[in-house]
C-alpha cells in the first residue's frame, strides 16, 4: 500500500485534488476543521429549511469544468437554476435577464460537495495546526496536539490567510501565498411565514450596502413552505462593519433589502446572520496551483485563479497534475 497523501481543507478545492489523486491510484486522507465537507460551498440546516449561505450558484466556462458538470448532473447531483434574475443599481431595480447557465446542487449546495466526497477517507472536526516534514515523511499536528501520519505529500487547500501557518517548511511558498489576500462577507437569512410581494428570485445589486440577494425556493429541490432568502452584503460593507453584533446586521441588511425591494418587508419570522472571514480573493491569479515539488508541499484553493466553484475545482486539478507529474 503506498503512503497516503494528506489533503487539508475538503472544500472544492481539496475534494477536486482528491478526487484527480485517487484516480491515479493514489490513497489520500483528507482534514477539515468543520464537522462537515464543502467548506464556502456548505448549506446550514435550520428549521426553516436547507439555506445556501455560501456560494449561490456556479457556472461553467472551462471545457474540463463544463464536462464535469454535465457528470454531476446525469448523476442528479445538481440541476441548473433559472431565477427570475433581476439588478439593481442607484436604487433602480430592473429585469436583468440573461443566457448564462447557472448550477446549484440539489436539494441543498453541500448535497454536491457530500457526492463528491463519497467515501474518500476523511477526519473532520480536525482544525491542522502544524505540517512538518521528518526525515522521509510527512506529519500534521492538529488543534488538540494530536499527530497524523505518515503523509508522502500534503495538498494544501484552505483559504490563503489560512495556508499560510501551515506552509512553515517552505518559506518561499509561505511568502507568495501571504501575497493573497482575501475579503470578507457578511451572509444573513431571512424567513417570512407569509411571501413577500415581489417577482424578484435573484439580484445583482450595486450602491447599496447588499451585493446579491436569493430566493431559496426558487432554486431546484428546496422546501417550499417559508418563503426564504439569503443576502449577502458587499465587501467594502462587510470590512467595514466586521465586528457589528449579528442582530445589527440583520437589522441593517433587512433595511437594506426593504428599500431594494420597495415593497413591504416586516419583522422576519427567522433571520440569522453568518460571517465569511476569507470569503473571495481581493485580487484574480493566474497561479493555476503553487508548489514546492521537491519537498511534496502543494497549495491550492480559488484564490489561486478566479476566487469562484470553478476556479477552486480547477485549482485542486492543477495541484494534483502537478503532484502526479512530479511523481512521474
Ligand atoms: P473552501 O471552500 O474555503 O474550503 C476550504 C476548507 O478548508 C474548508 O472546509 C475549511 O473548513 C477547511 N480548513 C481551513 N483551514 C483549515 C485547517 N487549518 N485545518 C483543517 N481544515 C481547514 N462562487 C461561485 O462560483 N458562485 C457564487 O455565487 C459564489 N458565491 C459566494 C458567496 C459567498 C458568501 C462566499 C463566501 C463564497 C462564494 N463563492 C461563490 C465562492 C466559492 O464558494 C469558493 O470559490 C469555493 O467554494 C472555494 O473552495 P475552496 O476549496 O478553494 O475553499
Ligand atoms: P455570473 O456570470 O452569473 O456573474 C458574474 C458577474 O457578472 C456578477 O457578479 C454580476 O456582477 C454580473 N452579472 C452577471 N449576470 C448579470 C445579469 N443578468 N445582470 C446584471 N449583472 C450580471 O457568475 P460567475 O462569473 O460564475 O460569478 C459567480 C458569482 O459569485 C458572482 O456573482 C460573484 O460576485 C459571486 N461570488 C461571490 C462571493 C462572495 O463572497 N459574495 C465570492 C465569490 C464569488
Amino acid at each position: 500500500m503506498n503512503t497516503p497523501i494528506a489533503i487539508i481543507g475538503s472544500g472544492m478545492a481539496g475534494l477536486s485534488a482528491a478526487h484527480a489523486l485517487a484516480a491515479a491510484g493514489l490513497n489520500v486522507q483528507l482534514f477539515d476543521k468543520s464537522r462537515g465537507s464543502g467548506g464556502r460551498m456548505s448549506s446550514k440546516r435550520c428549521d426553516v429549511g436547507d439555506l445556501d449561505l455560501g456560494a449561490q450558484y456556479f457556472t461553467a466556462r472551462d471545457r474540463h469544468f463544463v464536462e464535469a458538470v454535465r457528470q454531476w448532473q446525469e448523476n442528479g447531483w445538481l440541476a441548473e437554476w433559472k431565477p427570475a434574475l433581476y439588478q439593481s443599481q442607484g436604487g433602480q431595480l430592473s429585469l436583468s435577464p440573461d443566457t448564462q447557465q447557472r448550477f446549484v446542487g440539489v436539494p441543498r449546495m453541500s448535497a454536491l460537495t457530500r457526492q463528491l466526497l463519497g467515501d474518500l477517507p476523511a477526519t473532520f472536526a480536525c482544525r491542522i495546526t502544524e505540517v512538518f516534514r521528518g526525515e522521509r515523511h510527512w506529519h500534521l499536528v492538529d488543534a488538540d496536539g494530536q499527530s497524523h501520519g505518515p503523509f508522502s505529500k500534503v495538498v494544501v487547500a484552505v483559504p490563503a490567510p489560512q495556508a499560510v501557518a501551515l506552509l512553515s517548511a517552505a518559506p518561499k511558498l509561505a511568502s507568495a501565498v501571504a501575497s493573497a489576500t482575501m475579503e470578507p462577507v457578511w451572509a444573513v437569512a431571512l424567513s417570512f411565514a407569509r411571501a413577500l410581494d415581489t417577482p424578484v428570485e435573484g439580484c445583482f445589486v450595486q450602491d447599496s450596502p447588499l451585493d446579491w440577494l436569493a430566493r431559496n425556493r426558487s432554486k431546484p429541490g428546496r422546501a417550499v413552505g417559508m418563503d426564504s432568502w439569503v443576502l449577502h452584503a458587499s465587501s467594502a460593507w462587510s470590512r467595514q462593519h466586521l465586528d457589528l453584533p449579528r442582530e445589527a446586521v440583520i437589522e441593517q441588511l433587512r433595511c437594506a433589502f426593504a428599500e431594494l425591494l420597495g415593497c413591504a418587508v416586516p419583522e422576519a419570522d427567522f433571520a440569522l446572520a453568518h460571517r465569511w472571514l476569507y470569503a473571495r480573493p481581493a485580487q484574480g491569479h493566474q497561479w493555476g496551483a503553487l508548489a514546492d515539488a521537491d519537498l511534496g508541499l502543494y497549495v491550492c484553493g480559488d484564490w489561486c485563479l478566479s476566487g469562484r466553484v470553478e476556479g477552486a475545482w480547477l485549482s485542486g486539478q492543477e495541484a494534483a497534475r502537478r503532484l502526479l507529474e512530479h511523481a512521474a
